[in-house]
C-alpha cells in the first residue's frame, strides 16, 4: 500500500472521495484538486503504474491475465458455443489507460448526440462534448482548430514510423472505397466511415500518455490530494439516503473515511454497480436475495451491459518477419456493416501478432512470435447483444456472475461476417501481396463453417460499459449531471454511465466523461 503525503487517513474527512484512480476517476480527482481549497481523497485498489509494462507502449498486451488485470471472465455465452470469454479491466493507478491499446478514438457525433437525447441534457451533445474534448488533448497530429486541443494535458500522436503493413492497409482501404484519412478523429468522425492510422496515446515513440502520467503525476505532490494506492473500497456508508463516506481495505485492515461535499464512483463499469449493489442501491429483487438491506432500488443497475466484439482473427503469415511497432495496432477503419445504417458499426483493427482465440489458436496453429503474421481484426462497435451482472454475495470480495452475453443478437452476427468479408477482402488484395505468403485463418469458409469459426472466435473488445446508465427511463441510474437517483451527494463518473457504447474504442470517452464530471461538480461546489 501506498498512501501520498499522509498517513492512513483513517476516519479524516474530506470535501470529496474519488473511488477509482482508473481513467474518469484520475481526470476527476485531479481536476478537483487543482483547486487548493479542497481536500480531495483518491483511493485505488492497483498499485503504481510507473514500471515498464505500462510505461513502454509496445508491451501493452503483457498486463493482460497478469497481476494488473482484475482477471473478470463472462459466464458461458451460449452464441459462443459455451465459451467463457476473459474480460481485462486495468488495475493499477491510471486503471485501463495504464494497461490499454493506447487508440484514442472519441466517438462518433451521433452517439453524443443520441446521450443528449437519452438525458434531455445538451451537455452531452456533440458540440459540447467537442468542447471537453479540446480541454483534454495536446493533440500533436495535422491542425484541426475547429475539432482538436493542442493544449491540454493529455498529449496525443501519430504513431512514428508505421508498420508498412499498417500502410498497405490504408492503401487498399482507399482502394476499396473506404476513404484513407489522416486524421481519424477529425471530420471523419462526423461522417460515413473512413480509414487510416489510429491517434495513439504515445509519446516519445514508445512512452505511453496515461492517466495517472499527464493527470494525477504531476498533481501529487499537492498536499490538498491524497492518494491510496492498494485500498480496495468495499462500501458506500449511507446516511438518511445521502452519501458521507466510505468503508475501506487496505493491508488487512477495515477503515472508513468521509466526504463532506460527495463521493464519486469511478470504479469502471463492472464494479461500479457491484459496489452500488452491496451498498444497497440496486434491484431490490437481487439484493434481497442476498440479504442486502434495499436502500433505492434502481433496476438498471448492472443491466444494459454492452462491450463491442472483437473477432480473433483473420490472420495472414508475413512474407518477411517484421517485428511489431508502437502499439503493435497501427491501423483501422470505421465503416458501415449494411449501407441503410445511420452511422459507422464496424470497426476492425490490425494487431501486429497472430491473434487467435483459445479455440482457434490451436486449431488453426498459428505461430506464436509476433513477427511472423499480422491479423485484421474484424469488429463490431455498435452491437445489439446486451449482458447483466448479477450479485454473486454480499461483499465486494465475493465474484460477481457476468453474462456478457457476446452475440446473443443474431444482427451482431450478420454484422460481423459482413466484417470478416471485408476484412479478408483487404488482406487478400494485391496491395497487401508483398505482407502475405499464406492466409493462415480463416481461409475460404462459408456458411455454417464460417459462422463456428465467428463463434469460436469472438470475444471482448476490452470496452465493458453501460452497467449504470443515464437517462430519464426506469432502468437509468444517473440523470444527466451523473447524480444517482434517490441518493444525495453521490455521482458516477466512468464508462458505466454511457447509456449506449460510443462508437470506436472507449478510452477517449471516459477521459472525456472524467472532465465533464469535474466541471459539474466545480459548479455545483465553488
Ligand atoms: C487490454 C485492454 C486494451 C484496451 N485497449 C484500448 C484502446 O486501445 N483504446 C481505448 O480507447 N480503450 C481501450 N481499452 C478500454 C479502455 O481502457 C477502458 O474502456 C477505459 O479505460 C475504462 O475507463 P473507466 O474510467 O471506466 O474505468 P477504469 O479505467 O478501468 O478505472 C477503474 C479504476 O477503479 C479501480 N477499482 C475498481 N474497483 C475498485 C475498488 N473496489 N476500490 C478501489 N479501486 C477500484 C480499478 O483498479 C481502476 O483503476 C482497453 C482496455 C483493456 C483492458
Amino acid at each position: 500500500m501506498t498512501v501520498y503525503h499522509n498517513d492512513l487517513p483513517v476516519n479524516r474527512n474530506f470535501d470529496f472521495i474519488v473511488c477509482g484512480g482508473g481513467t474518469a476517476g484520475g481526470v476527476v480527482a485531479a481536476r478537483l484538486a487543482a483547486n487548493p481549497d479542497v481536500q480531495v481523497l483518491l483511493l485505488e485498489a492497483g498499485g503504481d503504474e510507473r514500471v515498464e509494462v505500462v510505461t513502454d507502449s509496445r508491451l501493452w498486451m503483457k498486463n493482460i491475465g497478469g497481476e494488473r488485470d482484475w482477471q473478470f471472465r463472462s459466464q458461458p455465452c451460449a452464441a459462443l458455443n459455451g465459451r467463457t470469454p476473459p474480460l481485462p479491466m486495468g488495475k493499477v493507478l491510471g486503471g485501463g489507460s495504464s494497461t490499454n491499446g493506447l487508440i484514442w478514438a472519441r466517438g462518433h457525433r451521433s452517439d453524443f448526440d443520441n446521450w443528449a437525447e437519452a438525458t434531455g441534457d445538451d451537455g452531452w451533445n456533440y458540440a459540447s462534448v467537442l468542447q471537453a474534448y479540446q480541454r483534454i488533448e495536446r493533440w500533436q497530429g495535422p491542425a484541426d482548430p475547429q475539432r482538436r486541443g493542442t493544449d491540454g494535458p493529455f498529449e496525443i500522436n501519430l504513431p512514428t514510423d508505421p508498420n508498412p503493413v499498417a500502410i498497405a492497409l490504408a492503401e487498399a482501404a482507399q482502394a476499396y472505397g473506404i476513404e484513407r484519412v489522416e486524421d481519424l478523429n477529425g471530420a471523419a468522425m462526423e461522417g460515413e466511415g473512413a480509414s487510416g492510422i489510429p491517434n495513439v496515446a504515445v509519446t516519445g515513440g514508445s512512452q505511453r500518455v496515461s492517466v495517472a502520467s499527464a493527470y494525477l503525476r504531476p498533481a501529487i505532490d499537492q498536499p490538498n490530494l491524497t492518494v491510496v494506492l492498494g485500498a480496495m473500497v468495499e462500501q458506500v456508508i449511507l446516511e438518511d439516503r445521502k452519501a458521507v463516506g466510505v468503508r475501506i481495505h487496505s493491508d488487512g485492515q477495515h477503515w472508513n473515511a468521509y466526504a463532506s461535499l460527495e463521493v464519486v464512483l469511478s470504479l469502471g463499469a463492472i464494479n461500479t454497480p457491484k459496489l452500488l449493489m452491496v451498498s444497497g442501491i440496486g434491484p431490490s429483487t437481487q439484493l434481497a436475495a442476498h440479504d442486502i438491506e434495499c436502500v433505492q432500488h434502481l433496476p438498471g443497475i448492472g443491466q444494459n451491459f454492452q462491450d463491442h466484439i472483437l473477432v480473433a482473427g483473420c490472420v495472414w503469415e508475413y512474407q518477411v518477419p517484421q517485428a511489431p511497432r508502437n502499439n503493435s495496432a497501427e491501423f483501422t477503419f470505421f465503416w458501415k456493416s449494411a449501407a441503410h445504417l445511420p452511422a459507422p458499426d464496424l470497426q476492425p483493427v490490425l494487431e501486429e501478432c497472430a491473434f487467435g482465440s483459445e479455440v482457434t489458436r490451436a486449431q488453426y496453429a498459428l505461430p506464436a512470435d509476433p513477427s511472423l503474421a499480422w491479423t485484421l481484426a474484424p469488429g463490431l462497435v455498435r452491437p445489439h447483444s446486451r449482458g447483466q451482472l448479477l450479485l454473486g454475495g454480499r461483499s465486494m470480495s465475493e465474484p460477481l456472475r457476468i453474462e456478457a452475453n457476446f452475440l446473443s443478437d443474431e444482427r451482431d452476427v450478420t454484422a460481423l461476417l459482413r466484417a470478416i468479408e471485408i476484412c479478408r477482402d483487404l488482406g487478400n488484395s494485391s496491395t497487401l501481396a508483398p505482407f502475405v505468403k499464406r492466409e493462415l485463418m480463416p481461409g475460404p469458409l462459408k456458411g455454417e463453417a464460417l459462422v463456428r469459426f465467428l463463434r469460436d472466435a469472438a470475444g471482448t473488445y476490452f470496452h465493458q460499459t453501460c452497467t449504470a446508465k443515464m437517462g430519464r427511463d426506469e432502468m437509468s441510474v444517473v440523470d444527466g449531471q451523473l447524480k444517482v437517483y434517490g441518493i444525495d451527494r453521490l455521482r458516477i463518473a466512468d464508462g458505466s454511465v454511457m447509456p449506449d457504447i460510443t462508437t470506436g474504442n472507449t478510452m477517449a470517452p471516459c477521459v472525456m466523461i472524467g472532465e465533464r464530471a469535474a466541471q459539474m461538480l466545480i459548479e455545483t461546489h465553488w
